[in-house]
């Protein structure tokens, strides 16, 4: 059964004047479409056709074009689900405690989440992951994840896209606003779920 892109659960306009709506039209049916539609060439025919794209990611030996394709798909699916009009805030409850728990206070986590994307060199992702039960930041290059292994190689619940094509229409060279923007549409209730999922 081949993949699909998933559909927005907001229009393209919906997270403006944070991200545009022209880049979130293109990254999401031209970028995220692309990922798609490569990752099942790759898997046609093979034993992954059958998988989750979980089960595809933590295997062995990833080919280059399930490695970036795979890895594409994924990590935009979760983007997306992250991100909403009403988003932005604080988190709460158990996510707050156990932000407060590894890095502090929310602050300190922005802080660091925010270096770990600003000092991503050249493409990529800065990632909270679970991790053994308690929360930690990382990054990756190009479109590999923790799921891989790669980074703290924990069950990534919050995602955000440093590739130019994600920011580069509006904010051009200036990666750290786009990250600034980018925690006024955090939907924190969608990363409690993932929270409580990757338990
Ligand atoms: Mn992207």
């Amino acid at each position: 059964m081949a993949f699909e892109l998933p559909k927005l659960n907001y229009s393209y306009d919906a997270l403006d004047p944070h991200i545009d709506a022209r880049t979130m039209e293109i990254h999401h049916s031209k970028h995220h479409a692309g990922y798609t539609s490569k990752l099942n060439a790759a898997i046609e025919g093979t034993v992954d056709a059958e998988k989750s794209i979980e089960d595809i990611l933590s295997g062995d030996n990833l080919s280059a074009g399930v490695r970036n394709n795979g890895g594409g798909f994924y990590n935009h699916g979760l983007f997306w689900d992250i991100m909403s009009p009403n988003g932005g805030g604080d988190p709460a409850g158990e996510l707050a405690e156990k932000i407060n728990e590894a890095f502090g206070s929310f602050e300190e986590f922005k802080t660091k989440f925010s270096n770990a994307a600003a000092t991503q060199f050249g493409s990529g992702w800065a990632w909270l992951c679970l991790k053994d039960g308690k929360l930690e930041v990382c990054s990756t290059p190009n479109q590999d994840n923790p799921v891989m292994g790669y980074g703290c190689g924990g069950t990534p619940i919050l995602g955000i896209d440093v590739w130019e094509h994600a920011y580069y229409l509006n904010y051009q060279n200036r990666r750290p606003d786009y990250i600034n923007a980018f925690f006024n549409v955090v939907d924190w209730d969608r990363v409690t779920a993932h929270m409580n999922n990757a338990k």
